[in-house]
């Protein structure tokens, strides 16, 4: 069934993005309650064909793992707006950066991982590259589970804007290989990015700050690409278990092709771990 925009109530704001503000809102009728994000697109046509064409994959996706889209909406001003599932809880950055280093335990991150590796295998089955897995990125709600959002839309509004360093939170996770010239076009597999990224992520949910700069440094951006191309990848301090090493290093291998796959990954002895 069809929902319109009237038929939707605003109930607050959950938070602005690039390009773009998140409403919590109330289904009238039936007193559901969805996110819409309203984004203030472009007036060209060609990117507002991209946006769609995006948005379109994203509502065939159909996975526990992955934000459900349910409509999208072309608003008389031109804005796209897209309703979307809830998530209760926020982003495991939002909760990171509520609750500081230590927030996530081994344990806990072993479950956060299989759920991202889940919604990853998902995707990329489907084809789908992610290119911006990061905490802002991962919705969460009240049962913990934990779920992928954001694709197509902010991945094209970055597109539209020139200087790296206006977006260093989306270039921070990106693979090595995605900065160098001669294989981040036609034959590197950008499956194995989103798995980079994943590891990142994971690195830094355990240890409450971006790898590759020490706490509270603001990220500058040539230093930055010049500890991920030209660096040792991350490893994690003494005291993390065997399995939880293991499993950053087989995420963060800087040769892409010895990166594990997200099936692989999920059959790793730190995600193989009891749920309970
Ligand atoms: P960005 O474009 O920067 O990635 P978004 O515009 O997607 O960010 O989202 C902005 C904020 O809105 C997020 O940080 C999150 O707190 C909130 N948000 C986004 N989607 C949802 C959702 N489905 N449920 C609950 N909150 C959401």
């Amino acid at each position: 069934t069809t929902t319109t925009v009237a038929e939707l109530e605003t109930v607050q704001v959950l938070g602005h993005g690039n390009g773009g503000t998140v409403y919590k809102v109330v289904h009238k009728k039936t007193s559901n309650v969805f996110a819409l994000k309203v984004v203030h697109a472009d007036s060209d046509p060609m990117m507002r064909r991209q946006i769609f064409r995006e948005m379109e994959i994203l509502r065939r996706t159909d996975s526990p793992f992955v934000v459900h889209c349910h409509e999208i909406f072309e608003k008389p001003d031109g804005d796209i707006a897209i309703l979307m599932e809830y998530m209760d809880a926020g982003t495991l950055d939002s909760l990171l950066k509520n609750g500081g280093s230590g927030t996530f335990t081994e344990k806990s991150l072993a479950d956060i991982a299989r759920q991202i590796l889940n919604g990853l295998n998902y995707l990329h089955a489907h084809k789908i590259i992610h290119r911006d897995i990061k905490p802002a990125n991962l919705l969460v709600n009240k049962n913990m589970e934990v779920k992928i959002a954001d694709f197509g839309v902010s991945k094209i509004m970055c597109r539209t804007l020139d200087a790296c360093n206006s977006y260093v939170g989306t270039c921070a996770y990106m693979s090595p290989e995605r900065f160098d010239p001669d294989t981040h076009g036609a034959n590197y597999n950008g499956y194995s990015g989103d798995i980079w990224s994943l590891g990142l992520t994971m690195f830094e949910l355990y240890m409450g700050h971006f790898p590759f700069l020490p706490a509270g440094q603001k990220p500058d951006w040539a230093t930055l690409m010049c500890a991920i191309c030209f660096g040792e990848p991350p490893s994690l301090p003494e005291g993390v278990s065997d399995e939880f090493r293991s499993f950053i290093e087989c995420c963060l291998q800087k040769d892409s092709s010895k990166r594990w796959t997200a099936s692989q990954l999920l059959l790793h002895p730190f995600c193989k771990q009891p749920e309970n």
